[in-house]
């Protein structure tokens, strides 16, 4: 029996997919693969990677194209309609517009999207929409060039906002941009979004900090809550936009001065976790059930060859009583997590 209504527009794959779907013990269905490409990047985030990509001795290799087209095969077939390629800088790697392809054959996966740092989204958005890529989210902290610069490690913004508006004009789905609230850009830029956004059909997400093992002392000191952006929008007149089949935890708001949203992303408000739908994949093959779970389950014994599906699909079922309600980040405890890039944020 699905446990998923049926959808005008569905087609008959959509329905073999609706079957058996990935499911935990409270209740929530996984149709979301958030797959890491690769834990390198090219930007220096101070809250993630503030020294920039090191790179550890004696790690495996990355998931080759093969090895990823096995893996999203089997979580098809366990109900997954959305897949989002991020990393790290998922663009990095110079087999990316193949990833893409690859995975765009897969029939029962509706949409495949990305999360950047849009360094290369200028140049390629054509390339990377005409390969398969649907919907794609850009991290954009400040509209600020200093500080921008200041916060990556690279004076980009202008290329940044430019590889937004090539998206749009591409024709993307949707076009998403992440702003991670620090205390030290409080008070500011918020003309400068409310423009970005009146210019724009796009949705800016306020994201609050979270914890990793790496960035304790720095979350410490510029965390803040998202709270007050939710008071401010709701004072000046936005009102919240209905939520999306397969929607995130994201609420977003609109105005109608405005062509875009601004939304909100508030991993610490109560229920969060509630309406996961989410798994994710590292770049080295292993299945975590949560962003700040433990070490993960290893699938890549069972990526290696073509009729290894159905253990493959054993192995992704079994794990899944040990997905916890969930993430404990409000008792400090960030899980193995060092910081988002290892197993894609
Ligand atoms: N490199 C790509 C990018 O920056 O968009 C994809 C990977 S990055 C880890 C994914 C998203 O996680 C980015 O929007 C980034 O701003 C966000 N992020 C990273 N560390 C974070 C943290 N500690 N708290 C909240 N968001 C974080
Ligand atoms: Fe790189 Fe994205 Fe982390 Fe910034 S947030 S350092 S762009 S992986």
């Amino acid at each position: 029996m699905s446990l998923l209504a049926p959808q005008a527009g569905d087609t008959h794959m959509d329905r073999i997919a609706d079957r058996v779907p990935l499911h935990d013990g409270f209740g929530r269905r996984f149709t979301y693969l958030r797959l890491s490409l690769t834990e390198r990047c090219n930007f220096r985030c101070s809250y993630c990677l503030p020294q920039g990509f090191v790179k550890k001795k004696g790690l495996p290799a990355e998931l080759s194209p093969d090895e990823i087209r096995r893996a999203v095969s089997a979580f098809s077939q366990l109900g997954l309609r959305k897949v989002r390629l991020t990393g790290g800088e998922p663009t990095v790697r110079p087999d990316f517009t193949e990833i893409i392809r690859e995975l765009s054959c897969i029939e029962t996966v509706r949409r495949i999207a990305m999360t950047t740092n849009g360094y290369r989204l200028a140049e390629r958005a054509a390339e990377w929409r005409e390969a398969g890529i649907d919907a794609v989210n850009v991290s954009i902290d400040t509209l600020d060039r200093e500080g921008f610069a200041k916060l990556t490690g690279h004076d980009r913004l202008s290329e940044v906002v430019a590889g937004v508006d090539a998206a749009i004009d591409t024709g993307y789905s949707s076009v998403k941009i992440n702003s991670v609230l620090l205390r030290a850009l409080e008070g500011t830029g918020w003309e400068k979004v409310l423009e970005f956004v009146a210019q724009r059909d796009v949705t800016w997400r306020f994201i609050e900090l979270m914890r990793t093992n790496d960035n304790a002392q720095y979350h410490a000191q510029q965390s803040t809550p998202g709270e007050a952006i939710r008071e401010r929008l709701l004072h000046s007149g936005w009102t919240p936009v209905a939520r999306e089949r397969d929607a995130g935890p994201a609420i977003a708001y609109s105005h109608p001065h405005y062509r875009g949203r601004i939304g909100l992303i508030a991993p610490y408000s109560p229920g969060f976790c509630d309406s996961c739908n989410r798994l994710r994949l590292s770049s080295r093959g292993r299945l975590h059930l949560c962003l700040f779970g433990k070490e993960g389950f290893d699938l890549r014994n069972y990526l290696q060859h073509e009729d290894q599906q159905s253990e493959l699909i054993d192995r992704i079922v079994s794990a899944m009583p040990y997905k916890a309600i969930g993430h404990r980040l409000h008792e400090g405890d960030s899980g193995a997590t060092p910081h988002l890039a290892s197993i894609g944020g």
